[in-house]
């Protein structure tokens, strides 16, 4: 599972999953009430296991089900399942042979409990995941689509009717013989083979749908499926149908319901959860063995044990505490993987955070930001970046292409994603699969979209004066037409401005020239009865020197990173901008020429006097422009100069007036070092460009940490 924020719902839920886990094997409420503690372990509990399997499916799964994928992630992730499996079963021996478990073992006792029933009563899910995991993939070579949801039905199917809904299959004979032949294999039929499947291919289905857009809904969703559940388990336990209780009809709607919530849920969870989850699964058996020996020679076996909730409070504390300790000695064992390694864009939150408040504060009345984290958020990596956003209340992006969008989607990013550039029809369900909102860039593209027949979501671009995208702000009719199309929601309506960053009275009387004619344009609609969808025009500059022209939204990009396009730029609103991206690379190398020695391609470089160069490891392949000749990084707090021509993936420059400059040091290229900075004004200002192209081209090769 990718180290991020992001699932921190999930995370979160773990937790709570393995005291639900404790539940079932304790029964905390007996004491107290046999339909309360029915009710808590037999229905409300057993939405853990199924939890746990559809992580699994959403992590694993996913990508090997979209075909992308080869067998090699699914590979590696079963052997990783089962090289857990195999520790907690010689953990487990000493007991499960003092038990008595393994007693008269034949053969086919030993497979069963090996790789169905587990060594150990909880043990049964390490094998379970990872047959299900198989099972599943094997299924998808044979079946696609709604033929694998059939199979992996089918399999759900067999298992509820050898569980919970036991008492019909018993009704029919052929059928009851079946299944007491099986359960000569199998015990349950709560394993890999029947009901690991489903859960499995629901994970990695919900995973790729994303959070909840209606989490109250989804909530709301839950709660009642929830209750129904809970009729069906107390209505079969009145029936006495129960052979088992793991699997109800109901359970996977339940779950569907509450993976899309948690996915939806902004928890913080640190991603040792995951860790500490596993242990306490593992564990809690041993911890009720502890518990129950050490009450006995301590004498307090009647409070300990004999109350069913003490004893569920206590084995919980012991676990977590054992579980606690494993996962902390486990992570000291597990190398560090440093980060920084070679080259990095580090961004400062900070930064970021005081420009969305900035920028907010120059907003018209009504008016959110709809920041543009197109291009990998300008090159600063557009998931931290709209996380970032997002814990700031932000609901509303706007990207450039299709899978800009569905990154974000896959990230966690919730609210609105419009997409301001071409999508290809062929592409239209993932524009529903992943809700994002798609530009309409002119009536034939309309009607394209409207061709696709099922509801997408849009926002109309007008053309009102830039002639790049969008459909004439003249042509009424033919936009009219356009809010007549019954498939296309109509989200927004758009246009964009060309010259909002030029001081000249030329450039100035453009922008009202195009905010004209989109208000003109606007006003005829409403006049034809159209109810106006959310209107926008702004992006960086139109908010810095316009912001009166208003709208719903503000589509800023440059500014939100700290910048304008140029050191010129000259703004009617000057808010305290501060930058948010600093690029830094590790030297390679140091070597001394003599002079006369020249040094890279084309030996453009040649030594005048006796030089020391630092081999940067950055190239032009991480976006350094390589006509930044004369220009200058940053090391130890000096101005090195560039040498020689800029590599693909290498850089020197020369640090013969830099004191002890070694292989590891950090040069900055962009950002400060001591009293030095050096701004995206620079770069751009040496490479004959803006600060835009400057980040946008950062390449994906570098890493991007949040500080
Ligand atoms: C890129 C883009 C923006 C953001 O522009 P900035 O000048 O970076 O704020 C806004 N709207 C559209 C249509 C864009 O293409």
């Amino acid at each position: 599972m990718p180290k991020s924020r992001a699932y921190g719902g999930l995370d979160a839920f773990r937790i709570l999953a393995a005291l639900l886990v404790v539940a079932i094997h304790i029964s905390p409420l007996t004491t107290y009430s046999a339909a309360g503690d029915f009710f808590l372990t037999r229905c409300l509990a057993q939405v853990a296991v199924p939890f746990f399997f559809m992580v699994t499916g959403h992590f694993v799964l996913g990508q090997v089900l979209e075909g992308k994928g080869t067998f090699a992630p699914l590979g590696r992730q079963v052997r990783k399942i089962l090289l857990l499996y195999l520790v907690a079963v010689v953990l487990y021996l000493p007991i499960g042979w003092y038990a008595g478990h393994y007693q008269d073992l034949r053969l086919l006792d030993g497979v069963r409990l090996l790789v169905f029933d587990g060594t150990f009563y909880h043990l049964w899910y390490f094998p379970a995941c990872a047959m299900g995991l198989l099972v599943v993939y094997g299924l998808s070579r044979v079946f696609r689509g709604r033929g694998l949801w059939v199979a992996v039905g089918v399999l759900y199917g067999i298992a509820l009717l050898g569980d919970s809904y036991y008492g019909l299959t018993t009704q029919i004979a052929p059928l009851a013989s079946l299944y007491e032949a099986g359960f000569h294999l199998f015990s349950y039929t709560r394993n890999g083979l029947f009901m690991a499947p489903l859960f499995l291919l629901l994970g990695a289905q919900m995973g790729k749908r994303g959070p909840a857009p209606l989490p109250w809904a989804a909530g709301l969703g839950l709660a009642l499926s929830l209750a129904l559940m809970t009729g069906e388990g107390f209505l079969l336990r009145h029936l006495g149908l129960q052979r088992h209780d793991s699997m109800y009809l109901l359970l996977p709607l339940v779950m569907c319901f509450l993976y899309r919530l948690l996915l939806a849920w902004p928890a913080k969870a640190p991603a040792a959860c995951r860790t500490l989850s596993t242990w306490v699964y593992i564990l809690h058996p041993a911890m009720l063995v502890v518990l129950r020996g050490g009450a006995k020679v301590v004498g307090l076996t009647e409070i300990l044990v004999g109350n069913s909730l003490v004893q569920y409070l206590m084995v919980c504390l012991l676990s977590f505490l054992t579980a606690g300790v494993v996962t902390w000695v486990l992570g000291r064992l597990r190398p560090q993987v440093p980060q920084l390694g070679r080259a990095w864009v580090q961004l400062d939150r900070a930064a970021l955070i005081h420009n969305v408040a900035a920028l907010r504060a120059l907003l018209p009345p009504g008016c959110q930001l709809m920041p543009a984290v197109k291009a990998d958020a300008y090159g600063h990596g557009a998931l931290p970046v709209a996380r970032i956003l997002q814990g700031e209340g932000v609901s509303a992006f706007c990207v450039a292409c299709l899978s800009e969008g569905i990154q974000l989607r896959k990230g966690g990013i919730r609210g609105e994603i419009l997409i301001l550039g071409y999508t290809h029809p062929d592409q239209f369900p993932l524009l529903r699969r992943y809700r994002l909102s798609q530009t309409v860039v002119d009536a034939a593209y309309a009607r394209q979209l409207a061709a696709y027949g099922r509801p997408l979501s849009v926002h109309l671009a007008v053309d009102t004066g830039m002639h790049r995208l969008g459909e004439a702000s003249g042509h009424l009719e033919e936009i009219r037409q356009i809010f007549a199309l019954p498939s296309l929601r109509i989200q927004g309506i758009y246009t964009h401005l060309c010259t909002a960053d030029g001081t000249t009275s030329r450039d100035q009387a453009y922008v009202h020239r195009q905010a004209q004619a989109f208000r003109e344009l606007l006003e005829r609609l409403q006049n034809q009865g159209i109810a106006l969808p959310k209107v926008h025009l702004l992006a960086s500059h139109g908010l810095l020197n316009y912001p009166d022209l208003g709208g719903d939204y503000a589509r800023v990009g440059i500014a939100l990173y700290g910048l304008l396009s140029t050191r010129e730029d000259r703004n009617l609103a000057a808010p305290d901008l501060r930058p948010v991206l600093s690029l830094r690379a590790r030297v390679a190398s140091v070597k001394t020429l003599s002079p006369g020695c020249a040094a890279g391609y084309g030996l453009a470089f040649v030594a005048q006097r006796p030089t020391k160069v630092a081999v940067l490891a950055i190239g032009y392949a991480d976006g350094l422009p390589r006509t930044l000749t004369g220009g200058q990084v940053l090391l130890h707090g000096c101005r090195a100069p560039i040498v020689g021509r800029i590599c693909m993936d290498q850089t020197l420059v020369d640090v013969t007036e830099i004191p002890a400059v070694d292989p590891g040091d950090v040069a900055v290229l962009l950002g400060t070092s001591g009293q030095e900075t050096i701004t995206a004004y620079d770069l751009a200002q040496q490479a004959g460009t803006i600060t835009n192209e400057i980040l946008s081209r950062l390449g994906p090769r570098l890493e991007r940490i949040v500080r």
